[in-house]
Order: structure tokens, then sequence, then C-alpha cells
């Protein structure tokens, strides 16, 4: 059987993960994670890393089957384990300069019939486990990207339409034209985009705001920001010194916001797709940056038991904007993926902040970044509030406003 998946865009899509996402340099070693399914892209992903001079390419493989047969067959004991020590040994590699690509192709309704308890417990376990991981790359030790490639049971949730084939070849497609591989030059198209993010950012580091207001139905949201904070968005240079595309694709400019200067309400515009639970209607109200009402029409359980998985998973650690004219809610789709949503409209995250979103980020401490209202959390969770129906004011020191999106449009 012939693959419904265009191989000569598959194949731009390695380069790009490779020479764009990563930047892998001569000699670098990479810690690549992926599902099964993916194995085609990895193999030219792993062509194009050695030869781009790559070190040495490790692929770790996971596979839901094995997953879902934890749940149906494992002892109660099990739902607590995680192989901490895998995570250790990847924090080793990175600590020795090895760069991270995950592929992300996973059904988000894996676990949707799965007991909530169980669910739970294994996050827990796998946010504990990958803390040194999670440590290395919030904080940009080194260079890393994901990418997608258009897994079965995904596909056919985003298109419950069509046949597997039909909708794998739609959610390739769509992959590409998100990816930006499904024009002549990607490498190219790829340096002007980033190009057109960096000047946004320049433009909010400019302005310095205070705070954002956002506002629209069913929204009213101030989001004061980070002492010191930094707007970043598309390449950004990794501890390491490698300038790097973290995200394949990537519409958002974003920033940190302060952990204790939140208040107001505001509601989700965009499914959230988390762990395999789908949580929809999504309703809080912030004060003092703390959650202190939520509600969600569906997954209202999952979405409880995250906003209590420490004292910053009810705080926010980032927020983005991105125009309602990006490329990825222009295409109509949703695609049950963060990756992809996150960068079809304005989103805010609960949990962890990226320390590189401050000035001198090269050196400022875990204290420091706290002082200047950091949140940090064991979870980043990201959910969508942005639409055509957003306006969003910036506030200057002097109390002053400022458009910034109309209508879900840069003012
Ligand atoms: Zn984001
Ligand atoms: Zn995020």
């Amino acid at each position: 059987m012939t693959s419904p998946i265009d191989q000569n865009k598959l194949k731009k899509l390695a380069e790009i993960a490779v020479k764009v996402g990563l930047r892998l340099e001569e000699g670098q070693d990479l810690v690549m994670t992926a599902p099964l399914e993916a194995a085609p892209l990895v193999r030219l992903i792993t062509k194009a890393a050695y030869k781009a001079g790559g070190g040495l390419v490790t692929t770790f493989y996971g596979d839901p089957e094995t997953v879902l047969a934890r749940y149906k067959h494992a002892p109660d004991a099990s739902f607590d384990k995680a192989a901490d020590w895998l995570f250790e040994g990847m924090a080793k590699a990175f600590d020795n300069n090895a760069a991270r690509l995950a592929i992300s192709s996973e059904n988000p309704m894996l676990l949707a019939n799965e007991d909530p308890e169980k669910v739970g417990r294994i996050n827990k376990a796998m946010s504990k486990a990958t803390t040194p991981v999670r440590k290395r790359i919030v904080e940009f030790d080194v260079n890393w990207s994901i990418v997608s490639y258009p897994g079965a049971d995904w596909a056919k949730l985003v298109f419950p339409d069509d046949g597997e084939e039909a909708a794998i070849k739609k959610l390739a497609e769509a992959i590409f034209a998100a990816s930006r591989v499904d024009v002549e030059d990607p490498i190219t198209a790829w340096k002007e985009h980033n190009a057109n993010l960096s000047q946004r950012s320049a433009w909010l580091n400019r302005q310095s705001f205070t705070a954002l207001n956002f506002s629209g139905p069913g929204t009213d949201l101030t989001v004061g920001l980070a002492e010191g904070h930094v707007w970043m968005g598309g390449e950004a240079a990794a501890k390491n010194g490698i300038t790097c595309n973290p995200n394949i694709p990537t519409e958002e400019v974003f920033t940190t916001p302060h952990a204790l200067q939140v208040d107001g309400h505001v509601i989700s515009t965009k499914p959230l797709s988390h762990h395999g639970t789908l949580i929809e209607d999504i309703s809080v109200k912030f004060e003092g940056g703390r959650i202190v009402e939520a509600r969600a029409g569906k997954g209202e359980d999952v979405f409880l038991k995250l906003l209590d998985t420490d004292e910053g998973a009810r705080r926010l650690g980032e927020v983005a904007l991105v125009p309602h004219s990006s490329p990825i809610s222009q295409s109509g789709i949703l695609f049950f993926n963060t990756l992809f949503d996150e960068n079809a409209a304005c989103h805010i995250a609960l949990g962890q902040c990226y320390s590189k979103c401050f000035e001198d980020s090269e050196t400022i401490t875990p204290e420091q970044v706290k002082e200047q209202g950091g949140n940090s959390s064991q979870i980043h969770v990201d959910w969508m509030i942005g639409s055509d129906k957003i306006d969003i004011d910036g506030i200057t020191k002097d109390r002053s406003r400022v458009p910034v999106f109309r209508r879900g449009e840069w003012a």
C-alpha cells in the first residue's frame, strides 16, 4: 500500500525540523521522541540530521497500544510509577549539549474512556519524573523543537467524515501548510516569517506595557505583565548559543504575565485537549492572579484536578497573541492539538512561566523570576481565549490605553 502522505513534502518537513526547528550543529547529538507510527518521519529526520553533520541520533519510540495495555492490565501500584531513570538520562544528554526533538501525532482521545483517577495519578507521576527534562527545556539550555506527523487516529478525529486514508491525507496537507513546507522554498519562507514575528515582539517590547486587557463576549480580563518581561516569537537563542524555532508551526508572540496581578473573568474559545480528555467551555474568574472560580461545560473533573496539581497551577505562566487571520485559524480546522490550536488564537497558559521571557534571561535566578512575578508549577497548559470578537488594549505605566488588537487582528 502506498502512503497517503506526500513523501516529497514529508522530506521537506524533516529538513525544516533539522535546519529551522533545531538548527542542529556539526557534531551535535540529538535525542528524539516519537510515536511508533511516525517512524517514516523519524527516518527522514535521522538522515537529514546526519547529513547536517549530527553526532549521534537517539530515538525513543512510544506506542499507544502499550499505554492502553497498562490501563487494562497493570496492578494498582503501577499508576504511581514513571521511568524517572530515563528522564534523568535525557537530562544528562542535554547537559552534554544534545538537542531535543519531539514528534507529536498522538490521538488526543486515547485515554477518553480510562478511569480519570488513574489518568491523574499517571500524569502526576510523569510530571514529577520529567522535571529534570522540563527544567532544561523551559530554561532553554539547548536548542529544541516539536514537529507533527499525521497519525491515523488523530486524523480520524479531525476529519470524522472521511475514510482513514483520506483523513490522513487531509491532516498531512494541513500540517504541511501550517508548517510552511508546501511552498517552493520553505527555508526562505521561514526566514520571512521569523522576521515578521520579531518585528511584532520588538514593537511590544518598546511599549513595555504593565498589563493587557482582553475584552469581548464573556471576557473582561486584565493580565498584569511581569517586571522586566520580554516578548518573544518565532526563532530564539538557547543558552547553548544556538538560535532555533522551538515550535513548528508557530504564529504566536508571547511573554510572562505577573503571577499575582491577573483579575477578571475569561472564557475559552476553543476546546482544550489535555492528556486524552477534551475540556470545553471553560469559564474562570481570577483574583490577585489566582483562579478563584472555575467551571467547564465538558471535562470539568479533569480541569479541576489540573488546577489542584500544585499552588502555581491556578496562576498564569504565559500570555500569547495570535491574530485571527493566522493561516491555522483560517484553515478552520480544529486540530485537538495545542501545538496547532494555540497558533489559531490568543491564549493563556496555566502554570510554569518561561524564564527566557525576561530581561537578562541568561543570568536571571529562579528567585529573581519569582520576585518579578514569574509563576512556577509542574504544569504548563495553554488554552485559547482569542477570537474575532476580542479586543486587546495595552495599559501603559501612566495608565493610558493603547489598542493592540481590534476584533482579533493587530490594531
Ligand atoms: Zn503559547
Ligand atoms: Zn504555552
